[in-house]
């Protein structure tokens, strides 16, 4: 089968390997569409996985063999990605306890067993799988762990309604995010954003302003129009140098800023600026999201109560996926949104 193999920092190569075999307990499957994640843009640029690895986990896909012991599934049914942390087989140094024990996202990141989806085929546990509802397009099916990152993370900043909310950089998962919190009945929501393309879908999808950063002091504008408060919430969705602390900067007295962006870097912090305001910081990541949440994510696919399509701008070929995780890295000068591999 074809797959893109990461070779080094940098560089995925399109190249022919041997199509794995199903385990006991897993399905092989023909994979429909992969999702580019974020995550996956950044342990390219920084070289995080080994090389050889494969990468690619937002998948949908339709089981053609079964594994020794499957009996709970069967050859051409539509399945999606279910990884939660906390349900094994997940070998235990990638597991997060529930009863909060440490973990260190660099070993899951570089662990290397790491087979992704960025391949014609790949194998699965069925533990790992769940089946996709009629109502659920194989497109949207593959947007489910975005989709999941975005609810977990509008929870966690636990909005009112009424609130005012800022979101910093507005990607695919923080564009899913502003059209829930418009449903949880924000008062107003503002987008700091430096690509076009991605300011343009969050106006259209409910944010009342959209400042670019590089252009305009989107932190004294929010404040002015929040009457001189700044928004209850801050969703820090850039992993920028400076975002958080422009997170800190704008939010109000006593506000929430929920961090889901990953910093893979060490960033800048001035807390002199803002430390009397008492800023309540939350960081996230889909690996401590929980099992309500994806049957969450899961319900509004099958109601359509986000629009999930829209913010798909691209299908590509496994040809173009070195190119397009080149172009990808700017965000400032391209028109991609959430871009599926059609491997
Ligand atoms: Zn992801």
């Amino acid at each position: 089968m074809k797959a893109a193999v990461f070779k080094e920092k940098g560089l995925l190569a399109v190249e022919e390997i041997p199509t794995p075999e199903p385990g006991t307990g897993e399905v092989l499957c023909r994979i429909k569409y992969c999702g580019i994640c974020g995550t996956d843009l950044h342990n390219y640029y920084f070289g995080i996985p080994v090389s050889g690895s494969i990468l690619g986990h937002e998948w949908c896909g339709v089981i053609t063999r079964l594994g020794e012991g499957v009996e709970d599934f069967s050859v051409g049914e539509r399945v999606m990605r279910y990884k939660h942390p906390w349900v094994p087989p997940v070998p235990p140094e990638e597991r997060i306890d529930p009863r909060n024990i440490r973990i260190n996202p660099r070993a899951i990141y570089s662990a290397p067993s790491r087979r992704g989806a960025y391949a014609e085929c790949i194998t699965a546990p069925t533990t790992r799988l769940i089946r996709v509802p009629d109502e659920i397009s194989d497109q949207a099916a593959a947007c489910l762990e975005p989709l999941v990152a975005a609810i977990h993370a509008v929870r966690l900043g636990n909005p009112k309604v009424s609130d005012t909310i800022a979101f910093i950089g507005a990607g695919p998962i923080a564009l899913y995010m502003i059209q829930r919190v418009r449903q949880a009945g924000a008062r107003a929501v503002y987008v700091s954003e430096i690509s076009p393309a991605r300011a343009a879908k969050a106006a259209e999808l409910g944010a009342d302003r959209v400042f670019n950063p590089l252009k305009e002091d989107f932190i004294s504008e929010i404040v002015k129009l929040t009457g001189g408060r700044g928004p209850d919430i801050v969703y820090e969705c850039a992993a920028a140098k400076n975002t958080l602390n422009q997170a800190c900067q704008l939010v109000a007295r006593n506000g929430r800023i929920t961090c889901l962006a990953v910093y893979q870097e060490p960033i800048m912090l001035e807390p002199l600026d803002w430390y009397m305001m008492q800023p309540e910081i939350k960081f996230t990541t889909n690996g401590d999201s929980t099992p309500f949440d994806w049957e969450i994510a899961t319900e509004i696919l099958r109601q359509r109560s986000i629009d999930i399509e829209t913010v798909i701008t691209n299908v590509i070929p496994l040809s173009d996926i070195q190119e397009t995780f080149q172009a990808l890295l700017k965000p400032a000068t391209n028109n991609m949104l959430r871009v599926l591999v059609a491997p």
